[in-house]
């Protein structure tokens, strides 16, 4: 990661740099565009407000997020205090192995501290902390209400100079911000593609595996001793024997968010008794025992996500100058494997390092061809377990079911081996690649542990219903 002395000490590379979008990724690209330029505009499309929030153009912030520990990690770097800014806000740092209880292929998984850290919070906290710290710098401009209809370009269309922008909150008002970079991390959503096109060049190829999740989420109050010995839950389907899947996180203000998912139309419904009957329906009873004790503070609240995207800009064969795309808008995960926002951290490091090391020309090649090796392990850590559900579709890696056998082994030996756990969270984790899970250390523990027998599952006593 480049050093925080280098951060400030970086030579400048041009007078203004703009994002698109100032949610997670856009936050993140912010942050080190200003290491570089005299000044950077965020721009967003929607109101934002000086408190956690759900945005109409961010509905998936509703649901449960963890960061994982290497995200966590990256953004402390860009915002040192922030773990301190966190846990005085209310929110939980969790060691990813002891605080976690974590039933998967049939058995919990060993708790023991791991040295690995997540945050433990609202999604909309987390983005409103880093916001807040993020807008204390004093080359950063948030432009809120601020929609950016398309990119504006040189006459020969070989260098983007600008963005043509509409102030929603300004009556509509049409502006033209020159610039000398842009960078789109605009999510899922993103019509760079389409942009391309409109300037004569080739859109990028998507690569897309269906999974066809469907979560349901919802907030409970917290109290102390409603879960003893945990501070989360995670219970992890095993098809063919189990599709459903849900999580239970402690966040800020006292409250749970539980969320449930199914695939392929098995969803979780949104309807009291439905949603409980469904996490009754769960591999293990943790989540459902929780949500016995718990009272809610929401509503249910549905989400549907299609497909793991890709898009694979880096086959481009021409590509403008002064524009660069990053985040969701680049490669959007299934959710449940919690990659989104660490990979865009990573994405935001890659950028830091192109620019104090080239600077602006020629840097779309250089930095697309860098971002697919990071972008490659989380794909193929999420791509590969949907591929464990008969209902995924898509381009499957030949070596997948192999690979998939491998890690069924590991997750075992992760119910008692605190070496094979630590080595599987690193690479959950996205601190090491899933080629550690193959050091003959590693090996030799997951091959001896499983031939043992597996121990019943221990769920926590199932609480009184009142
Ligand atoms: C249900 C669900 C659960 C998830 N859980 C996790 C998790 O546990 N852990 C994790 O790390 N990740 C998770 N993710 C992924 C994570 O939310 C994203 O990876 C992360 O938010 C980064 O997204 P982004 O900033 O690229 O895009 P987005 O969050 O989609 O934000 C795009 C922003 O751009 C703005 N915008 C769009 N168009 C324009 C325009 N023309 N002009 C101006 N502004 C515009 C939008 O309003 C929005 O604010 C989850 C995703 C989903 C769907």
């Amino acid at each position: 990661m480049p050093s925080t002395q280098k951060d400030q000490s970086s030579r400048r590379l041009g007078r203004r740099a703009v994002v698109i979008g100032a949610s997670m990724a856009g936050l993140l690209a912010a942050r080190v565009l200003s290491n570089h330029f005299d000044q950077v505009f965020l721009l967003e499309r929607d109101k934002v407000h000086d408190h956690p929030e759900t945005r109409k153009g961010q509905p998936h912030t509703r649901h449960v997020h963890g960061l994982l520990a290497r995200g966590f990690e990256i953004m402390t770097h860009y915002f040192p205090g922030l773990p301190e800014d966190l846990v005085q806000g209310g929110a939980l740092i969790g060691d990813m192995g002891a605080d976690l209880r974590w039933f998967v292929a049939g058995g919990y998984r060993l708790q023991t501290h791991v040295g690995m850290n997540g945050v433990l919070s609202s999604r909309p906290f987390l983005e409103w902390r880093i916001r807040r710290m993020l807008l204390t710098r004093p080359n950063i401009t948030l432009l809120d209400e601020c929609e950016v209809k398309e990119p504006a370009t040189d006459s020969a269309k070989q260098r983007i100079t600008g963005v043509h922008v509409v102030h929603r909150g300004d009556g509509h008002r049409a502006e033209l911000l020159e610039t000398d970079l842009v960078i789109d991390a605009s999510g899922r959503g993103s019509a760079a593609a389409k942009w391309l096109a409109a300037l004569g060049y080739a859109q990028p190829e998507e690569e897309a595996v269906q999974v066809n999740i469907g979560y349901a989420s919802r907030i409970y109050r917290r109290k102390p001793g409603d879960l003893v010995g945990a501070n989360l839950i995670m219970i992890t389907p095993t098809p063919p024997q189990s599709i459903r899947g849900g999580f239970a996180f402690p966040m800020e203000d006292d409250r749970w968010i539980v969320g449930l998912g199914g695939r392929g139309g098995d969803y979780p419904p949104t309807d009291e008794a439905g949603f409980l009957e469904f996490a009754r329906s769960l591999a293990a009873p943790d989540i459902y025992n929780l949500l016995l004790q718990v009272e809610p503070l929401s509503e249910i609240v549905p989400y549907r996500f299609p497909a793991n995207l890709r898009r694979r800009y880096e086959k481009l064969a021409r590509f403008p100058e002064g524009f660069l795309v990053l985040g969701d808008a680049v490669c959007s995960f299934n959710p449940v494997y919690g990659q989104g926002m660490t990979s865009a951290a990573l994405q935001a490091v890659e950028l830091d390092r192109l620019l104090a090391d080239r600077g602006v020309k020629g840097l779309a090649s250089a930095y697309f061809k860098q971002i697919v090796k990071i972008i490659d392990i989380p794909w193929q850590i999420a791509v590969g377990e949907d591929f464990r559900f008969p209902t995924t579709q898509g381009k499957k890696a030949p070596e997948t079911d192999l690979i998939n056998a491998y890690v069924t082994q590991v997750n075992r030996a992760s119910h008692h081996d605190p070496v094979a756990l630590k080595a599987f969270l690193e690479v959950m984790n996205l601190i090491k690649p899933p080629s550690s899970l193959m050091r003959p250390r590693i090996l030799w523990r997951v091959l001896r542990r499983s031939r043992k027998t597996l121990p019943a599952p221990q769920p926590q006593p199932a609480a009184a219903a009142s």
